[in-house]
């Protein structure tokens, strides 16, 4: 087990007395489940500090990192920084499975173990704050429709021909080809 990848806390000391427990920790490769969470350009640091107050639990913490995106014109991986932040009501109670949500009458988190699983409380926070696209940069030429033929690198044929003709001249082709 790689303990830098861990992603929980430990709250056995802060159980059955008020107090307050810190952790950090670095994800490697990617944000959440195996399949479908988000990969990174860069390993995220992520910091979480629970504390135990009047028989709440509080959670806060935050993650930082590049996630990986393609860019939505030319389709190239694009590196996305991503800054999220985070804070859930907590309760303990003993026997509940992993970490359990309940909506009301207000949002609180479940758990029953003293080792509080942080992975969804990450995923959640970072995918929240995911750009819905990326632009690997902002003149991105993206591709040729036609050919596929990446514009930032290369001129295809189609792009030559596209540059040559007026829309209006281009327009003209059309009309005669199809009288
Ligand atoms: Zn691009
Ligand atoms: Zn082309």
């Amino acid at each position: 087990m790689d303990l830098k990848n861990v992603q929980s806390i430990n709250l056995a000391s802060i159980l059955k007395e008020p107090g307050s427990k810190s952790a950090e920790g670095v994800i490697a490769q990617r944000v959440g489940p195996e399949k479908g969470g988000i990969l990174l350009a860069e390993p995220a640091d992520w910091r979480a500090t629970v504390t135990h107050m009047g028989g709440e639990f509080w959670l806060s913490g935050e993650i930082h990192g590049q996630a990986l995106m393609e860019c939505r014109r030319c389709l190239k991986p694009t590196p996305v920084p991503v800054h999220a932040y985070f804070q859930h009501l907590l309760n303990y109670q003993p026997g509940v499975e992993g970490v359990k949500l309940v909506e009301e009458p207000e949002e609180i988190y479940y758990f029953g173990e003293p080792d509080l699983d942080l992975s969804n409380f990450l995923y959640q926070a970072f995918a929240l704050e995911l750009p819905l696209t990326a632009v690997c940069h902002e003149d991105c030429a993206g591709l040729c429709p036609v050919c596929g033929a990446d514009l930032n690198e290369t001129e295809c044929e189609h792009t030559k021909e596209l540059k040559k003709k007026t829309p209006f001249v281009a327009l003209e082709g059309l009309l005669k080809e199809f009288s």
